[in-house]
Formats: structure tokens, sequence, C-alpha cells
């Protein structure tokens, strides 16, 4: 722009005279805040630690611009204006309009333009950005300082009527829907009418003259519809812009995504005042979106989109096909160099992976922002990795970085690749779009958000979100979803970012498929697909197949994450083992990083086909003979379990419980023993006396013994009944057989040369005297075996945690026991009062909705009760035995949280299903450095 004798500045004479009414300060704020309050911070005023206050965007661009990066000149407005604003009803505190005045005056001074002088016009932006960032949640208005005289000035002066009347209705588009809050389709509309009829899809092909016919005709929209003009009075806008991005806070696609998020409410919004540069001034112009390492996989290289001759917003929203930044390298070498070293002087001094929004207005390239780039959580663990191996960063910090959940993808489901071949080799595979987050996912198609959210929560069906593109208000849609898939958009979509920052499969850009919205259908590759017929898709590769393609869980053979995983043992105190049953189980929990068994629940054996009738015998029993007999026949069976699990964890220990649940489970219930019987009884007598009755009363009589045993063994409150240690007292012979098969598996195993190391778990212990009892019981039967086989194996007796009273009288049970293990499954149930299987689908469901628990205390630990209950424990027990061993086997054991709290009051391990140790190894390792 030539520059040009200046004039007086309008808004010299607007503060004064013409301000308009909406523009006016306040008389008096309500916020508590001092009027002397500093509200507005100029570019070179910020640092990228005041993100509190500044928010990430405006902190950033200032850290950016103190780095020397070129940035176009700007201030920010505190979020502490924002609060104040918001608190007083939608009211400016008193001196920020002065404030944002005198700083947009240090602007004009800089750039040597000034805001609605059609001379020489400063254009601005006017960004939200919050401490954390929201992509596309809030709102945006570019191209502020425009009205008809600057448009027609700038027109006749640059002679380039294309891009003044683009940047014209560009704003009145936007300060029609963002400002005055008018919906977006009547605006689109138009644009399409025209595009239509020039027959392009691309608004930047549309010549001036409908881009000036364009513009008009928003202005009579915004007319029609909000009732007033499109301020022609660049400061009015400018006010109203800042009091939009500030109400944007608390709209309904932010208040959605910071609950989704879990981000607090009370942040507010900075907003950053941005001197426009223009990407939309040519084809010597464009824009453009980079992350500095591939975000999908992690694997270091410039990625991103780019856009000639646009503005903003064209680039993630995906109405035009964007270039690769490759391209932009063929194009102009120089540009994507000086890109190249700016993406690393960020990634150095931000010490992580960036995401950074640029614009090249004739040539000279500006940088817009940049952020900590959102990651998938494959990306995660390469990206740690590698900026530790390139010293950028600590081995600490890479594995502070990675977050214990985001090891979980590495065990979510994916195709197999014979099961994708079978669909290629049937022609499934439908097209290949780009593959923007990865994972697998199959489900019925829909076409938008509501319906996703309906059919998923209501109907429990897996859907696939289906979209041309994706928008802010889409979102609850997509994370109802298990993949979301667009016909357009690139990697920085909207819809790409989204499903990255929740993991969900997404595949993008699928340009070979059409998406109808009116007749709620797709078609691609010829076929026509309606709402709710099955599609898969691999949001890691980006292909996507017609029907359902069977999932498997991988293996965790990444070799990233192994890296991470090795480092997180080396800082982590807290022993890691597992819960296992099956010498399967075990096998695969050692290979998962489990350094021993912390729960072997021996039960679940005795539901196998082949041993249930044996088992239901020796319940049965009428003499101790028949038991006897029928535990003999058990032995060998136990004994091959405790093998198999002894051999598959060789040199590490294996905690094995003693029987726990209440015998009438291994039993038919009493309501169908009862229905049988009536039957069988009404039958008999209407056969009175005839032949075919003689097998029916043999029945009769079985089943009436069943019955009787099952109603004499039936307990009010069977989980506070006869089970755990009770039932061992109860029915020695038992347990006795379970020991013998434990040390005669051990025997043998030692004889084979395996290490064992058996510790025997007595559940459900409430008083010193159960435990005393057992052991002694207990114990003589192991030390008999050992005999018998002239051995010795190391062993150790210990007890769960369990009971209110076991915690309280731990000293007392230390004395016996040579272990504890908290089983904080029953100690929640026993010290809440609350039975988890009748009250999780019941009443604790109503108390989570209605916020009078925060958390579901079996699914996280309740530290203050629960919590208080096993510190005493641990502090009762290493009183009398200070090397007491003790861990924590209930399923808490898998959950980071509990692990840090498991950490801090010193426990020695915490076990957790095979699938969670690898998340465990990391939890554990976070809880240390933590507090170390
Ligand atoms: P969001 O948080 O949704 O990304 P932004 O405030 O970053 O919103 O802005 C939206 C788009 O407008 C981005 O592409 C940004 O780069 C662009 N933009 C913002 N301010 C300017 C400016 N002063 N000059 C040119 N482009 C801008
Ligand atoms: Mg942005
Ligand atoms: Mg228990």
């Amino acid at each position: 722009m030539p520059a040009r004798a200046r004039k007086t500045p309008l808004h010299k004479s607007l503060t004064r005279r013409t301000q308009p009414r909406s523009a006016r300060a306040p008389k008096r704020s309500h916020a508590r805040s001092s009027p002397r309050e500093k509200w507005v911070y100029l570019f070179d005023e910020g640092r990228a630690d005041m993100k509190d206050l500044l928010g990430g965007k405006g902190a950033n661009l200032a850290e950016m611009t103190s780095l020397g990066l070129p940035v176009p000149p700007g201030f920010i407005v505190t979020t502490r204006a924002c609060n104040a604003f918001l608190a007083a009803g939608s009211r400016f505190p008193e001196g920020l309009w002065e404030q944002e005045l005198a700083a947009l005056r240090k602007l004009e001074k800089r750039s040597g333009r000034s805001l609605g002088d059609p001379d020489n016009p400063l254009l601005v932006s006017c960004r939200s950005g919050a401490k954390f960032s929201m992509p596309g949640m809030m709102d945006t208005v570019l191209n502020l300082g425009l009205n008809d005289a600057v448009a027609e000035r700038l027109d006749a002066d640059t002679g380039d009527a294309r891009f003044a009347y683009d940047a014209y209705r560009r704003l009145v588009q936007m300060f029609g829907t963002v400002v005055l809050g008018l919906p977006d389709e009547p605006f689109e509309k138009v644009l399409e009418d025209y595009r239509r009829r020039r027959g392009t899809e691309n608004d930047a092909a549309l010549p001036p003259e409908d881009l000036k016919a364009i513009t008009r005709e928003f202005q009579r929209l915004v007319r029609e519809h909000s009732g007033r003009d499109f301020p022609q009075e660049p400061l009015e806008q400018l006010r109203l812009a800042t009091e939009a991005v500030f109400r944007s806070w608390n709209g309904k696609r932010a208040v959605d995504y910071r609950n989704a998020a879990g981000i607090a409410h009370d942040l507010g919004t900075a907003v950053s005042i941005v001197t426009m540069v223009f990407g939309n001034r040519g084809e010597n112009s464009g824009t453009g979106v980079v992350t500095t390492r591939n975000v999908s996989t992690g694997e270091r290289e410039l990625e991103g989109d780019y856009l000639n001759n646009a503005q903003g917003e064209d680039v993630v929203a995906g109405t035009r096909p964007t270039l690769r930044i490759a391209a932009l390298k063929a194009q102009w070498p120089k540009l994507h160099a000086q890109l190249e070293k700016h993406c690393q002087k960020l990634e150095r001094h931000f010490r992580d992976v960036q995401d950074v929004e640029f614009t090249i207005e004739e040539g000279k390239l500006w940088m817009l922002q940049t952020r900590d780039a959102k990651r998938t959580a494959q990306a995660a663990v390469r990206i740690a990795v590698e900026l530790a191996t390139e010293k950028l960063i600590t081995r600490k910090e890479a594995v502070l970085r990675v977050k214990p959940e985001q090891v979980d993808f590495f065990l979510h489901p994916q195709f197999s690749p014979a099961e994708k071949k079978a669909a290629r080799e049937r022609g499934a595979l439908l097209a290949t779009g780009l593959n923007v987050s990865p994972g697998a996912a199959s489900g019925v198609v829909v076409f938008d958000a509501d319906t996703a959210q309906r059919w998923s929560k209501e109907e429990k069906k897996a859907v696939i979100m289906v979209r041309p593109e994706t928008k802010p208000d889409d979102v609850h849609g997509m994370l109802a979803a298990r993949g979301i898939l667009t016909s357009r958009g690139g990697r920085t979509s909207h819809a790409a970012l989204v499903a990255r920052q929740f993991g969900k499969p997404a595949v993008v850009g699928v340009s070979a498929m059409e998406v109808d919205l009116d007749k709620r259908q797709l078609t691609v590759a010829g076929r026509v697909l309606r709402e709710g017929d099955t599609v898969s898709l691999d949001g890691t590769t980006g292909e996507v197949f017609a029907g359902q393609l069977e999932t498997r869980i991988p293996d965790l053979s990444d070799p990233h994450l192994l890296e991470l995983l090795t480092w997180a043992d080396g800082f982590r105190t807290l022993g890691v083992y597992a819960n296992a049953d099956y010498p399967r189980d075990a096998e695969l929990a050692r290979k998962l990083g489990a350094e021993g068994l912390g729960l072997c629940r021996t039960e679940h054996m005795f539901f196998e086909t082949e041993r249930l009738p044996h088992v239901q015998e020796m319940i049965l029993a009428r003499t101790a003979e028949e038991r006897a007999r029928a535990l003999l026949w058990l032995l060998p069976f136990q004994r091959e379990d405790f093998l198999g699990l002894f051999r598959a964890m060789d040199g590490l220990p294996v905690t094995i419980r003693l029987i726990d649940p209440p015998l009438h489970e291994f039993l038919p219930s009493h309501d169908e023993l009862l229905h049988d019987v009536t039957e069988l009884e009404t039958r008999l007598g209407l056969l009175k006396g005839k032949p075919e009755t003689k097998g029916m009363e043999q029945k009769l009589a079985q089943k009436r013994r069943l019955l009787d045993t099952v109603t004499s063994m039936r307990e009010t409150n069977p989980m506070l009944g006869l089970r755990g240690v009770r039932l061992g007292i109860h029915l020695p012979a038992l347990v006795r057989m379970q020991v013998r098969a434990i040390f005669e598996a051990a025997c043998q195993c030692a004889r084979e040369g395996v290490r064992v190391f058996p510790k025997v778990m007595i559940p459900l212990i409430a008083h010193r005297n159960e435990l005393r009892l057992e052991k002694e019981t207990l114990e003589a039967e192991a030390r008999a075996v050992m005999e018998e086989q002239g051995l010795e194996v190391a062993y150790q007796f210990g007890t769960m945690i369990e009971i209110p009273r076991a915690a309280l009288t731990a000293d007392q049970l230390a004395q016996d026991a040579e272990f504890f293990s908290f089983g904080t499954n029953d100690l929640t149930q026993t010290t809440y009062g609350i039975s988890r299987d009748d009250a999780e689908t019941g009443f604790l469901s109503e108390y989570l909705e209605k916020r009078i628990l925060p958390e579901n205390p079996f699914a996280t630990l309740d530290q203050r009760g629960v919590g208080a209950l096993m510190e005493l424990g641990v502090k009762l027990g290493r009183a009398v035995r200070e090397d007491l061993d003790i861990g924590i086997c209930g399923e808490h054991g898998g959950d980071p949280k509990t692990i840090a709290f498991c950490h801090r009051i010193g426990l020695d391990y915490v076990s957790c299903s095979p699938y969670r140790v690898p998340i465990a190894r990391l939890a554990a390792a976070h809880a240390a450095l933590a507090t170390s």
C-alpha cells in the first residue's frame, strides 16, 4: 500500500463526539477490579509464561515477537478483562476501552496507517484465545476497519478490487455471524449462488464485481436479519468485535468443548488485536498451517496445508482443496526454507512440537500463531522419545510428556492385515483419504451430530459420523461416534484436529466420496451407502471399507513406546504386578512388564465345565468321605493350574488367593431350582401313576436335595456372609487341598529348575484370630507337603486388607501376616456400606448425576475415606513388621490417580489387569517424578 500523508486519526474525534452508544465506556464496573488495572498489553510487553493473563495465543504472539520472528504488530486484552466484562453483565470494566484506544494509537504509529482512514487504512483482526487452546471453539473477526469508503479507496488505489472486496465481504460475513449472531447459511447461500453462476467451486475465482455485489448482499442480509446496518464506523466495529469475542467464551460450543476436555469454565478468554496481513492479495500470497513434526505418526517432518490467494480459515474450513506443504517448497523454495527455519527456532525455543499459522503477503512471510501441537498418542510417544534423543528435553521430561492414558491407545483395536486383505479382495475398499487420526473403527453411517449422539447413546449403536466437513457445532456428534469420515478438508481441518485430540479414528478429505446431506446418502466408487449402512475406516492408513471388519488388539511392539517405558521403569520405585488367573494371562502380563502376580483368583478355575460337577459334589457332600473324594478329584487340576502360573512367572512372586466367593455361586440359583421343582411336581401330579413318571421322580428328588442345600445356604447379604476366610474355616479340607496343590506344584517346579515364590493370600480377614487359626492349619499343610517332597521352597502367608476392621487392627494382623494386599473393591464396598453389584446400576448413577459423589468410588479410589484406612493399615502394619510387603490388587490398581496415591503412602507395588501394566508403569514413574 503506498504510504500517504496521514490525516487526523479518526478515533481522536470519535472518542470525543461521534462515539456510538454501545461503544461508550461504562460509568461503573461491577467486577472486582481496580480502575487502574492494566487490561492491555502490547506484543512486546508480554511473554509466553503469561498464558493465564494473555491466553495461549496472545502470550505466544508476544513471545514470537521478542524472538524476532515476523509477527504483525498487535496487542492483547487480558482474560481478566473478559471475566470482568462477563461478571458485570456485558460491560467493559473501567479503563479498558481507553487502554485499547491507546494501544491502537501505538499500532497506528508503528504501521504509519490508521484505522478508518480511507487514504491509508489500518486493518486489524480481533482474535479469541484462552489459556488452553480450544481450536475453532471461540470467535475471531478479520479485516476490521473496512467500510464502504475504505473499500472503495483501496480498490481505486491498489487497483485491486478483487482484494478489496474479498476482504470486505469476509468482514461483513464474520461480523454478521460472529458479532451479531446471525446464522451462517444465508451468507453461504449467496456465495454458493455466485459460484454456481460462474461455474466454479472456488471463491478465489470469483471476479471483483461479484465480490462487490456479494458484499452488498451481505450488508443487506445483516440489515434484514439484525435490524441494523453493518457499522461503518471502524471503532464501533472494534468495540463490538471485542465484546463478541468476550461473549464467545460462554458460547455453547465453547462450553461443550470445555466440558469434554476438562477445562475450567472460569478462565476467560483474552483478545488479541493484530494488524492484518493479507494472504488473499493474489497468486503471490497465501496462507497455511504447519506442524513442526507429523502429529499423526510423530515423524520428524514439516507437515501441513497451504492455499494460494486465501485468507484465514480457508485452509481449515476445507472448502477448497489445499496443497501439502511440500508443494510450497516446489513453488517458493526460499519462503519454505524461511518457514522451516522459523519452525525449528520455535520448536527449540518452546521445546515441543509446534502448530503454526502463517500467511504470505506478496512474497513476505508472516507468523500468526504458534502453540504446542495436539497429537495422537502414537505421535506423542515418538515425539517425546525423539525430542529426548535430540537432547531438546530430558528423559524425565519425555516420560512426563506422555499421559498414562495415552498408552491405552496402543492397546486399541486395529484391523488385522489379513482382514484388510480379504476386504480388498472382495472389493470392499471404497476409497482412501487422509489418515489423520489412527485406529480402526466400524459402525453405521450417520450424517449429523444429533443423530450420531442419539443412536450412540440411546440405541447403543456404533456410529461413524460422515460429513462433507465438520464444524465446531458437530463436536458432540464426533465425541459420540467411533470414527469420523469427511469428503473434504486436510490434515489440519477441524475434523482432524478434534479427532486427534479425542483419540477418534478419522479419515478426512476423501475426495472420491460425495456426501449428499439432503438425501442422506453417500456415493463412492459407484456405490451408494445410506444412513444406517455399515462402514469401516482405518485412520492409520486412510482406507475406507464397506461393511464390518473384525478388529484385533495390537501387540505392544512399538519401539518408541518400549523405549519410553524402559525410561519410566528407571524412574519409578513402585512395583507393577498383574492380576492373572491363567498361565496365558500371566505370560501376557510378563511380556507387558509385570514383575509378579499380585492376585490369582483360584475359584475361576472351579467354574470350568469339566470341574464344576465335582465342585458341586464337594459342596453337597453329606459326609467327610464324600467331600474328601471330590477334593481328591480336584487336586490334580488345581496343581496343574499353579504349575502353569509358576512356570510363566519363573523367578517372580505369584500371589494366590484362596477361595473367596460364597459357595452358592457354584450352584444353580434358588429361584431356578424352585421353578424346576414346582414344575416337576405339577407335571407329576398330572401324570399320577403313569409309567413315564419314573425318571421324573428321580430327577425331582435330586432337585429337591439341591434346593434344600441352596435354601440352607441362603443368605440375605451374601457379600457379607460365608465367604473368604470364613469359608476356609468352615470347610478346612477345601483350602487345605488348595494349599497342597500350591506346594506340590511349587516343589515340582523347583525340581524342574523353575524359581518359584508362592505367596498364599487369605481373603476377607476381619479379626486376628481368623488369620492366626488359618495360617496355622495351612502352613502345617504346606510344611507337610514339602516334607513329603523332600524339598523346601521360599513362601509367604499373608492377608488381604479389605474390611475396615482389618485396616484398623493391621498391627495385630502384621504379627502373623508376612504381606498385605489391599483389596480395594471390597474395602470400598465395606467402607461405604454400598453393595457394588446393586448400586452401580442403581442409586450410584443417580448420586453421580446429582454430583453427590464426585466420582464413582469403584472406579477411582476414594482417597479421603478408603485411602485413609489404607494409610492407617500401612502405618500400623509397618510399625510391627518393618519390611512388611504391601500392595494393592483391587481394580483401582490400574488407575493412574490411585497409583499416584499408592506411591505416596509407600506401597511396594500395584497389581492390575495385564493390559493396564504398561499404563501403570508410566503412571508409577509419573508418581515418583512428582514427589522427587
Ligand atoms: P482460531 O483460534 O480459530 O484459529 P484465529 O484467531 O487464530 O482463530 O484466526 C483465524 C484465522 O485468521 C487464522 O487462520 C489466522 O491465521 C487468521 N488471522 C488472524 N489474524 C490475522 C491477521 N492479523 N492477519 C492475517 N490473518 C489473520
Ligand atoms: Mg488460530
Ligand atoms: Mg475381596
